[in-house]
């Protein structure tokens, strides 16, 4: 079978931050790690998928691809990726069922899909659903550690590049700090600028009420991740006692885990990341969860592949353009059209590295 899954190749680069960033519970970020896998076909055909990291964990979840996903993916039919993915999924469910492995299998799937997309000619947005090309964006920063003036001057800048909806961190020591930044930020974007806060987990319920209440007069778009995503009971009690809209999903990695989420905690907003809930199979199943409950499906992170899933899936959700930037080792960075993202046309993920760019940060 000309689909057979002849070759795969896993890559794993350490790349620098231009500037040290902070947010409240994961510290201070100086590197990203960009974890790639090319798989080739028997008829010679390459797809590449990938998953990143915030500068931990990328060698073991390389060791976990190529010690016990490589040598059992080889021979299978690589356009077989539904079955493909549960094989992972059940393979390493003893060890796994989130962490690590969630990340290996995803960066599989993602190679998977470009292979598909390159095979019949369509692009991921297509793939995704179809129901548009471009989405709406805003800007992430990790600018916790950043004083008030850089925290300002990073946001215009965000304002500058084109963004009409920014995103800052908060969980300072104290809440008054929170609130003098939220306060400085809205006075200088004005009212018509989307305005969200993202505290990392980093407050406990009684703290994240008395937060969401503190940040209620600034037109807070949404809430993101006010505690730890585990408690998804605590996200509906802060929803219930102060009706700010919250959103989550960057650290819920399961299936299982989206559909607590989904039943117990009253989000506004759902942000699965399909370099670690699953891939492309994965987000799109996340999607198919939240969708039809009529919560808008966001992502996070790698902005230059989900600009096409937010796109493509039929819902009203925004990608976030985080401030990790993969998407300037890539030939084509996220673009954006009036503040809109605009999805890439090319089949398969629309994502090819740049490798000349990342070879300085390959690793051993
Ligand atoms: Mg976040």
């Amino acid at each position: 079978m000309s689909s057979k899954i002849a070759d795969i190749r896993c890559q794993l680069f350490r790349v620098p931050l231009r500037e040290a960033m902070s947010d409240a519970k994961h510290g201070t970020h100086t590197h990203f790690e960009l974890l790639t896998v090319t798989i080739r076909l028997a008829d010679g055909s390459e797809g590449t998928g990938y998953t990143y990291t915030g500068g931990k964990g990328g060698r073991a979840i390389r060791a976990v691809i190529e010690h016990d996903l490589v040598p059992f993916l080889i021979g299978r039919d690589g356009a077989d990726i539904d079955a493909i993915h549960d094989w992972m999924w059940w393979h390493l469910h003893y060890v796994g069922r989130g962490g690590i492995t969630a990340f290996a299998v995803s960066a599989v799937d993602i190679a998977l899909w470009d292979l598909r997309g390159k095979r019949e000619g369509q692009a991921l947005w297509q793939m995704a659903g179809g129901a548009g090309r471009t989405a709406k964006a805003y800007r992430g920063g990790i600018d916790l550690n950043f004083p008030l003036d850089q925290l300002l001057s990073s946001v215009a800048g965000y304002l500058d590049a084109g963004y009409t909806a920014v995103k800052i961190k908060v969980g300072q020591p104290t809440l008054e700090q929170d609130v003098a930044r939220v306060r400085a930020v809205r006075e200088m974007i004005g009212p018509d600028v989307t305005f969200m806060v993202d505290a990392n987990y980093a407050l406990d319920v009684p703290q994240a009420i008395a937060a969401a209440k503190a940040f209620a007069p600034y037109d807070i778009y949404w809430f993101e991740e006010p505690i730890e995503p585990d408690d998804y009971l605590g996200y509906a009690t802060i929803a219930d006692a102060t009706g700010m809209p919250l959103a989550m999903g960057e650290n819920l990695h399961t299936v299982h885990e989206f559909g607590y989420a989904l039943a117990q905690s009253k989000l506004s907003f759902i942000q699965p990341d399909a370099s670690n809930c699953g891939g492309i199979t994965g987000w799109l199943r996340v999607a198919a969860l939240f969708g039809p409950a009529g919560i808008p499906v966001c992502s996070h992170g790698m902005q230059e592949l989900h600009v096409s899933l937010v796109a493509g899936y039929p819902s009203s959700g925004w990608v976030e353009a985080h401030s990790f930037d993969i998407d300037q080792y890539t030939t084509r960075p996220l673009l954006l059209d009036q503040g809109q993202a605009v999805a890439p046309e090319e089949p398969g993920i629309g994502v090819t590295f740049n490798w000349e760019l990342l070879s300085p940060y390959a690793t051993e």
